[in-house]
Order: structure tokens, then C-alpha cells, then sequence
């Protein structure tokens, strides 16, 4: 198992989701011998999960039952275990995008946090892209390592445990993207600079005050960068919902039996029918997206 690569078949080490229902999930870790306490019953590792297929139907011991999903980096973001804020999947799709990211990009990001982010930038930049990732909270590194070993994602991430606003990326003049979600990216602003190609390449700064987005749009203007707009990604899920709705009664049919006056139209008064309805309510803000270009050298 890969979170850049699918398997067929679970194996001892791998990362498995439990899918219990679409508010409930966890990942597990798979190793023989173990048990995993769900509400449907006991899942035995060595004879429930290993060399079962991924996506499989798994029975617990109580009788109900579980699917054993593939890890992706949607998956992980709505699972993982949480040390930070987190980016999710709404804006990372922008990012991504925005970024301009396909297999082979050299990236820099800062914050590592809880690597929500991280694990889909891997995903995109595989199999010979780099991710050079910067976290200065030494435990957030260290665990962001293991992770990416246990992920198998390992060789195509590199992490440094340093202040990114001091010691900037630890790379010059090769990054395609850099990307910041840090409290003061507008001090950050140089390292990028530099850490970026020669021929130009896309930054991002994720920021939740506007304060914040001022400053650094501030600090990329008197870098030279261009093409600077800020933008924010707001969720609308509408739910699909069979509804019940009157039928209009326009009276009795012209020469039809009914249609003498005074005789009430005894048909349908209603119909069934599916729509999408919009959310009264929205999550709500997350932060701004920042986005500019750098000039060629
Ligand atoms: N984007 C991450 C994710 O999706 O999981 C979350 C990042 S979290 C909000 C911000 C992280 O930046 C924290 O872990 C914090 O320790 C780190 N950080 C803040 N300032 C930093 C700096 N100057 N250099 C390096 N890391 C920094």
C-alpha cells in the first residue's frame, strides 16, 4: 500500500480505512495479531484484514459490518490525527490547481502541520517530483516524517525542521511552486523567492485574516511579483431529496365527462418528484487563497 499508488491486497503495515458510514471512519494501522474495538464488533487484523482485498465487506464480531478502504489523501485529510488547523479537500483542490502541479513539480511548502496538504501535493507530484517541506515545531516534523515513511511517500518529501521566515526552504532556484500557511507569510516572502526557478514558477499564501492577506500581497508587490489575486472558497452541497409537490387544479377538462360546472376534479392532487435543494446553512470561512506569479530572472 502507497498513498501514491493503489494495491489490491492488504498487507501487514498497510494503512486501512474503516468505513462504518460517511460520519464515521478511521484509519488503522494493519498488524497481525492485532484487534481494532468498533461499534459493529471486534475486527481481527491477521484474519479480517490481511489478504483481503481493499474495498472488501469485512463482518465483526457482533455481525455488523465495515468496508476496509484503500488510504487516499481525501480520506487521510478527513481521518487524520490532527496536531494543527488543517487544509481540506475545498481549498486544496484549488491550491493544487492554482499551483499549476503535475507529476515531476518541485514544491516548497511551510507549515508542514499535520500534512492534510502535504499528502495530496504528493499525490500529484509522483512518481519524480519533490516536496521540500518546512515545519519548525520539532514533534509536527518528526511525526510528519514517520508518517510519510508508514505512507510510503518517504522518497518524494523532504523535511526540515527550521524556522522558514530565518532559514528559508533550504533549496535555491529549482521550486515550480511554493506554498505558505504560516502566520506571517509576508516575512517568508524572500526565502520563496529565491527557493523558486529561474523562469518564474506560482506562489500560494493561505492566510484566515484579511490583515494578513494586506501584508503579504504588500511584501510580493516590492518582490516583483505578478498576477496577485486573492480569493476564497465557500462549499455549497446541495442535498437531492424527494419532495412532494400540489398539482394546480385548472378545473375539469374541456369534453371530458367532467366537464359539466360544479363537479370537482377527482385526479391527483400531488406529485413526487426528486430535486436538489441548497443548504440553509454553509460552513464557513476558512481563509484566503493568495495566489501570484514570479517573473522570469
Ligand atoms: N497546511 C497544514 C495542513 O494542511 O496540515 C497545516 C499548517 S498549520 C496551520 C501551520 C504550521 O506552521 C504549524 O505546524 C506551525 O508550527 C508551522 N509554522 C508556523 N510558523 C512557522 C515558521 N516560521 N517556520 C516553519 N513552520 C512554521
Amino acid at each position: 500500500m502507497s498513498f501514491v499508488e493503489y494495491s489490491e491486497i492488504i498487507q501487514e503495515g498497510d494503512v486501512v480505512i474503516i468505513f462504518l458510514g460517511h460520519e464515521s471512519m478511521m484509519p488503522i494501522k494493519v498488524q497481525s495479531g492485532a484487534q481494532t474495538q468498533t461499534r459493529y464488533g471486534v475486527i481481527r487484523h491477521s484474519s479480517d484484514l490481511i489478504g483481503q482485498r481493499f474495498g472488501s465487506k469485512v463482518t465483526c464480531s457482533k455481525g455488523g459490518w465495515v468496508y476496509v478502504l484503500h488510504p487516499t489523501p481525501e480520506l487521510w485529510t478527513v481521518n487524520l490525527p490532527h496536531r494543527t488547523q488543517i487544509l481540506y479537500t475545498t481549498d486544496i483542490a484549488n491550491i493544487t490547481l492554482m499551483l499549476e502541479l503535475k507529476p515531476g513539480s518541485v514544491v516548497c511548502e511551510s507549515g508542514t502541520g499535520s500534512g492534510s496538504l502535504s499528502h495530496s501535493i504528493l499525490r500529484t507530484i509522483a512518481p519524480t517530483g519533490h516536496l521540500h517541506t518546512v515545519e519548525f515545531h520539532a514533534q509536527r516534523a518528526e511525526k510528519a516524517m514517520q508518517e510519510f515513511k508508514e505512507h510510503k511517500v518517504s522518497h518524494l518529501v523532504t523535511v526540515r525542521n527550521q524556522d522558514v521566515c530565518k532559514d528559508g526552504f533550504g533549496i535555491t532556484g529549482i521550486a515550480d511552486a511554493v506554498f505558505l500557511d504560516i502566520p506571517s507569510p509576508w516575512e517568508a516572502i524572500t526565502h520563496a523567492k529565491s527557493a523558486m526557478k529561474r523562469k518564474g514558477g506560482r506562489l500560494c499564501s493561505f492566510s484566515p485574516c484579511i490583515e494578513q492577506v494586506q501584508r503579504t500581497c504588500e511584501a510580493l508587490l516590492d518582490h516583483g511579483f505578478e498576477e496577485i489575486c486573492t480569493l476564497e472558497v465557500l462549499l455549497q452541497v446541495h442535498d437531492v431529496r424527494a419532495v412532494n409537490l400540489p398539482l394546480p387544479d385548472f378545473g375539469p377538462e374541456e369534453g371530458s365527462d367532467d366537464s359539466q360546472e360544479g363537479v370537482p376534479n377527482t385526479g391527483n392532487t400531488s406529485v413526487i418528484c426528486r430535486t436538489a435543494i441548497p443548504p440553509r446553512e454553509m460552513a464557513g470561512h476558512t481563509g484566503y487563497l493568495t495566489f501570484a506569479t514570479k517573473p522570469r530572472d
